[in-house]
């Protein structure tokens, strides 16, 4: 079943989010060549605890981090660990956390050092189809609406849409109902109202669609190897109007000021 949302439980879910964004944003300011994966999370970690709250993922279904960190070809669920960020790399960075019961979850794509601009161009698409994903999401209109917007902006330049993992509701549990795909067709699913709050998050490769999971149990790499980029907000369908509950602008100021 749906839970759908009171507005005093949006501002809590929107707290979440935006301490998630918070902490990619301290996050953002150490993802250069030379870190480590596993810094990355420590510093994560330390700035949710500091900030009240409990890092989300950690303990999830046995998964080790407080971030799921994930490099070029690795789509999702990458676990911090020994691995060394490289100029060049593309890495996704994805982190939940608990304050006052409910969840947030937001993710973010970093270019390490200076990347090519095939990478470049997947994070800037790939970021994009977030949002014109969230500009069809709204009351009356339904999932299949968003998957449809998404996959076809980004498939017009030959990338294609992971369908093996999908959006979700989000409030007091991680992962609600409905699935949000990021692929699908218009007008087809269920019918968004006042009250619903989920996560888009498109997984947007720059080769074919098709991932494999490492046998780590966790890590979901691209079968072909070619890189891969992820984006994701949690937002809320109300009266009127949609609301973004996460936000990247702390993120940005962070990349904007290292330039
Ligand atoms: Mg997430
Ligand atoms: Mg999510």
């Amino acid at each position: 079943m749906i839970y759908y949302k009171t507005n005093e439980e949006i501002e809590l879910i929107r707290l979440s989010s935006l301490l998630v964004g918070k902490t990619l944003a301290e996050t953002a300011r150490s993802i250069k060549p030379g870190v480590t994966t596993a810094e990355l999370d420590r510093i994560a970690e330390t700035f949710i605890r500091d900030h009240g709250a409990i890092p989300a993922f950690k303990g999830y279904g046995g998964f080790p981090g407080t971030l799921c960190i994930s490099v070029n070809d690795v789509v999702v669920h990458g676990i911090p660990g020994n691995q060394v960020l490289q100029d060049g790399d593309l890495v996704s960075v994805d982190c939940g956390v608990i304050l006052n019961g409910f969840y947030g979850d937001s993710a973010y794509s970093f270019a390490v050092g200076t990347v090519s601009e095939e990478k470049r161009l997947l994070m800037q698409r790939t970021k994009e189809s977030l949002y014109r994903g969230i500009e069809v999401a709204k009351a009356g209109k339904r999932i299949g609406d968003i998957g449809y917007e998404i996959q076809t902006y980004v498939e017009q330049y030959g990338y294609s849409v992971v369908r093996d993992l999908v959006g979700h509701g989000l409030g007091r549990h991680l992962h609600e109902k409905p699935e949000v795909p990021n692929y699908g067709k218009r007008g087809v699913g269920t019918m968004l109202q006042a009250g619903l709050v989920i996560c888009i998050e498109p997984m947007i490769n720059l080769g074919r669609r098709q991932v494999i999971q490492e046998r780590d149990g966790w890590t979901i790499r691209t079968a072909d190897r070619l890189p891969s980029a992820h984006y994701e907000h949690a937002i809320a369908i109300m009266e009127g109007k949609t609301e973004i509950l996460s936000s990247f602008d702390e993120i940005e100021k962070v990349l904007e000021s290292q330039q």
